[in-house]
Order: structure tokens, then C-alpha cells, then sequence
């Protein structure tokens, strides 16, 4: 593999992880690329993507869209500095972008680089059909889950321990695309695993109703790509990484009012649609 040469070992008695701990799980987590590395990397990506799409800026629904990332954000900081982790997004910084483009699409990339495809504004339907996307997407960066599963691809590929992996040249770049999904030349993104998805449910649930959107609807919206999957058209890009059944809904209205009891924490009470 050419991602070998980018391989740095660090002696042959140095197998060590860089691992991390996930404020949301408690566990140690796989990150073979430091944040520090992975953040300017992602911000890069993420300059480069904007100026090859057209950004709409002004709308009501681009400004509705960053407003949702806001109040996500906000909510972000909030929580996880209540469970502990002060500083924890401290090298963050939040984007929010409504990029036109029919597909049904949206993503956040490491640092909180986040963008809206158009095409799936008519399936999130409403502003709490958007901050249940927004929300699930920011908990799997929050909880590394895109580093995580690099991690695990990049040490499939080496066949072996490794110690460190940089992300300087063009080759680690495709795989920082593979594994986060930034443009489409690159190919298709890997889907995430299924504790991955439960875990980015439960998070973003948490995350929209602190936000002071109605956890309510994220079944709703869940309820609505699985019928526009359904509807002979081309499935939503979103469903290649994010499949949408009916344990995944079920999930989601189980634990609707565990997000509107963790909310009343931060003192919400009332929830928009
Ligand atoms: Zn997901």
C-alpha cells in the first residue's frame, strides 16, 4: 500500500496506542492521528470542499441552517462541560454551511466543520428535523467515531501495529477522505457501525434537546428517509453511511423523554418543532 511510506514506526519496542478517552462512553478510544494533526487537516479539507460547491449564503434556510449549528454547538459546550470535560472542544471551530446540491446528504467533519446539502432539506422537513441530523452528526464527531474507524482501516491496511501515522501527503488525504467522506472523487465513505450509529442516536438526541429543539422528532425525521428510500427514487447518500430501520426508530421514540429529562437540567423546558 502506498499509505506505507507515511507510516512512521517508532521503534520496534514503541507499540503504543494513541488513545484517547470518549467523554460519552467512558472508554479508551483508538486514535492513531492526534487531533492536532487531524484538525488542520480536516479544516483544510473542509476550505477546499467550499470552494468547489456553491455555498448559499443569506437565505432563510442558510441562515436557519447555521442557527441550528449554533444552538448545536452551544449545547455541545454546555453538556459536555457539566459531565466534566471543560475544554474539550477548545480546539473546535464550528462552521456551518448550506451548500446547493441535490444530494441528501449532511455531514461534520473533526473541529466541527459542518455542511448541508439542499437535497435534504425537504426530508428534514422542519428546524428540529434539521438539529436531529445536525445533532447526530456533531455527537460522531464529538465522539471520534470518524477517527476511530480511520484508526482501525489505517491499521488493516499496514497489517500491523502502528505507532503513528501522518497526514501530510496526498495518499493519507484519500484516506482522511474515505474515512470522512469529503467530496466524491474519492469514493465512497465507509458506513459507520452500528454501536456507532446507537451511540450517535443517544448523543445527538441529547444534543437537539438541549438545543431546545423537540427530541420527538428525530424518529419522525428517521420515519421520513426511510419512506424516501423506499420511494423508487435514488436512496438519500445519508443512508449509505447511516441506515435507517426500525430498531433505529424505535430507539429513537424510547429515548425522547430521557433527552427532554436531560434538557431540564440546563433548564429547557420548551422544545420547538
Ligand atoms: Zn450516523
Amino acid at each position: 500500500m502506498k499509505i506505507k511510506h507515511l507510516f512512521i514506526g517508532l521503534g520496534i519496542a514503541a507499540f503504543v496506542f494513541s488513545c484517547s478517552t470518549n467523554p460519552f462512553t467512558g472508554k479508551k478510544t483508538m486514535a492513531l492521528v492526534p487531533n492536532s494533526q487531524l484538525f488542520p487537516t480536516s479544516f483544510t479539507q473542509y476550505n477546499q470542499f467550499l470552494t468547489e460547491n456553491k455555498v448559499i449564503t443569506g437565505t432563510s434556510d442558510a441562515k436557519m441552517i447555521k442557527r441550528v449549528g449554533e444552538r448545536i454547538a452551544s449545547a455541545s459546550e454546555k453538556w459536555l462541560s457539566a459531565n466534566g470535560y471543560h475544554g474539550y472542544l477548545k480546539d473546535y471551530k464550528w462552521e456551518y454551511n448550506l451548500v446547493d446540491d441535490e444530494t441528501v446528504n449532511a455531514w461534520c467533519m473533526p473541529g466541527g466543520k459542518i455542511v448541508f446539502y439542499t437535497g435534504i432539506l425537504p426530508i428534514a422537513k422542519s428546524e428540529a428535523g434539521v438539529a436531529a441530523i445536525m445533532g447526530h452528526e456533531v455527537a460522531h464527531a464529538l465522539a471520534n467515531h470518524g477517527q476511530q474507524r480511520m484508526s482501525a482501516g489505517m491499521l488493516q491496511q499496514l497489517g500491523a501495529v502502528a505507532g503513528n501515522i501522518a497526514l501530510q501527503d496526498e495518499s493519507a488525504r484519500n484516506a482522511f477522505n474515505q474515512y470522512y467522506g469529503v467530496g466524491s472523487q474519492v469514493g465512497v465513505m465507509l458506513p459507520f457501525s452500528r454501536n456507532h450509529e446507537t451511540e450517535a442516536d443517544k448523543i445527538g438526541l441529547y444534543l437537539m434537546a438541549i438545543a431546545g429543539y423537540n427530541p420527538n422528532e428525530a424518529a419522525e425525521l428517521w420515519k421520513r428517509m426511510k419512506a424516501n428510500a423506499g420511494s423508487g427514487q435514488a436512496p438519500p447518500e445519508i443512508l449509505s453511511t447511516h441506515p435507517s430501520n426500525d430498531s433505529r426508530i424505535a430507539n429513537l421514540t424510547a429515548l425522547a423523554p430521557t433527552a427532554i429529562a436531560e434538557a431540564k437540567k440546563f433548564g429547557v423546558t420548551e422544545f420547538r418543532d
